[in-house]
């Protein structure tokens, strides 16, 4: 609670005789109504620090959070803020932020975890500020498969879908049912079915065509009662070999055991995750560049494509570790970009730069990034 938060709760309870149980009950639609008050009236640059695992400093506008669907339609429906204006964040771990963003922030911190039973399966209704790792944990503790796979990967649910997060050969959009969201032009509320959102790797409908223009505020998963698990991905395979009965729990503290080896923690270490997507390219770049590089780690996905590992390309590419002041490439994850401290969000943009253009002059293949860049021209060139 901010410092004006903490004295309205005093003033409601000294001064209006409001008990504390009524103002508990009350509290949500109070503080929300006073912040939107706020805001309006004394609008100030809010720091984003502590909004983005880079941990980088950075400020927008005004800053709103919304604890149910029913206040963001209400809030705009009497906003004056032309809604491209917006940006909806999460968790901001996917995010790099630049100095000062001139958008209004919103966040949609709707929590709640509700299932549905479905027979051989159940559906889970979460809100879109439900952390995700806690959603898959709240699962497995319920004895329900399906998410095992995706834990720990930090955020929020609501961001899920964007980017059809996926991690040791699962992809949100195999459990994916359904979302809500408010249309941020008209308020409207709409039902996203699977086939709406368009997945593919790494993206959604939400990336492309309707890039801003929705705040996700609940998502539908499927779970399974009777566990159906994946053991593609190379360090779950030998689980198998280790246990003859392996559960979905089971698999999940593999899945947190990798992460944590292999992955900085946000906490000690600013980063967003993967810095670039896996490009993909087709049969005669593959061919080319692997009678250059016998070791060139790549997958096939389809027809005549193949994808390559961005984290080899950066490594190959002598990358690994490097670092130009508090910005730098991570020492065992080339992939990941870190924050040593200091670094600017313009600190990192820049090593981006460095990286893809050092990746272009020698494999010629072109990196993108999966992170969102946001500032003031959003641009990465
Ligand atoms: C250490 C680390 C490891 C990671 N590992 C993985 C991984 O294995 N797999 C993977 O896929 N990702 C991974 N990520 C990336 C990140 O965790 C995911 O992309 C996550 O879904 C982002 O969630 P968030 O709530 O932090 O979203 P944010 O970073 O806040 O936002 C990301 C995007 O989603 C939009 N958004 C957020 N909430 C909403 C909403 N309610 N409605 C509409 N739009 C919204 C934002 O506008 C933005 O465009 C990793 C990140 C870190 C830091």
């Amino acid at each position: 609670m901010l410092r004006w938060q903490i004295e309205m709760a005093v003033i409601c309870n000294k001064v209006l005789r409001i008990p504390d149980v009524v103002f508990q009950k009350m509290s949500d639609t109070i503080l929300n109504t006073f912040e939107v008050l706020i805001e309006i009236i004394m609008p100030q640059a809010h720091s984003l620090k502590k909004f983005n695992t880079f941990g980088v400093e950075a400020s927008c506008d005004q800053f709103f959070r919304f604890h149910h669907e029913r206040d963001i339609q209400d809030w705009l429906a009497g906003l004056p803020i032309p809604k491209e204006k917006f940006f909806v964040l999460g968790g901001g771990s996917n995010l790099l932020l630049l100095n000062h963003i001139p958008l209004t922030f919103m966040q949609a911190d709707i929590q709640g975890i509700r299932y549905e039973d479905k027979g051989e399966s159940v559906i889970v209704h979460a809100g879109a500020g439900v952390n995700w790792h806690e959603l898959v944990m709240d699962t497995l503790d319920k004895g329900y498969s399906g998410l095992e796979n995706l834990s720990l990967i930090p955020g929020n649910v609501g961001a899920a879908p964007i980017q059809n997060i996926g991690a040791y050969g699962v992809e949100l959009e195999q459990r994916f049912v359904s979302l809500r969201a408010v249309d941020l032009y008209s308020g409207a509320c709409k039902t996203f079915l699977h086939d709406d959102c368009q997945f593919g790797y790494r993206d959604s409908i939400f990336k492309r065509e309707l890039r801003g223009q929705y705040v996700i505020t609940e998502v539908q998963l499927k779970l399974d009662k009777k566990p159906e698990l994946v053991l593609t991905y190379g360090p779950l395979k030998v689980l198998s070999k280790q246990k003859q009965v392996l559960t979905a729990k089971d698999v999940s503290n593999e899945v947190i055991r990798v992460r944590q080896s292999k992955l900085p923690d946000p906490e000690k270490l600013g980063n967003a995750g993967s810095f670039f997507k896996n490009p993909v390219v087709n049969q005669q770049q593959y061919n080319n560049l692997k009678i250059r590089y016998p070791d060139l780690v790549a997958y096939p996905v389809g027809n005549d494509a193949f994808k390559l590992a961005a984290g080899w390309l950066i490594d190959k590419a002598g990358l690994k570790g490097y670092r130009h002041g508090d910005a730098g490439v991570h020492q065992q994850q080339a992939l990941v970009l870190v924050n040593h401290g200091n670094a600017t969000g313009e600190d990192i943009l820049n090593l981006a730069a460095y990286v893809r253009d050092t990746v272009k002059t020698e494999f010629d293949v072109e990196l993108e990034p999966e992170v969102w860049i946001i500032g003031e021209q959003q641009v990465f060139s």
